[in-house]
């Protein structure tokens, strides 16, 4: 269970915060505050797919079947830096679309 930062209760579970994506809100079932995960988390996952991508083929020359490996080891990995190192952010109710 993840800490809300708005309550400081850890009413956030694992399986919520693998899937949240910074462009919606969630609520805290605690205090209703909304949560997310930060915007540079997406900035990073792009940035580092991107490096991966271009070495991938400039290096290693990758047939299709290895990529779709590959994207499915970057998922993973995503998701772990996700868990441990990317902490549940405040949201703002006026950036709720
Ligand atoms: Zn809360």
């Amino acid at each position: 269970m993840y800490k809300c930062p708005h309550c400081g209760k850890k009413s956030i579970p694992l399986w919520k915060k693998l899937i949240m994506d910074p462009r919606y809100n969630y609520k805290c079932k605690e205090c209703g505050g909304y949560i997310n995960t930060p915007y540079y988390y997406i900035v990073l996952i792009s940035v580092v797919t991107l490096i991966v991508l271009y070495f991938s083929k400039e290096v290693l020359l990758f047939k299709a079947q290895q990529i779709k490996l590959e994207i499915i080891i970057l998922v993973v990995i995503f998701e772990i830096i996700n868990l441990i190192f990317i902490p549940v952010a405040k949201k703002d109710k006026t950036n709720s679309c």
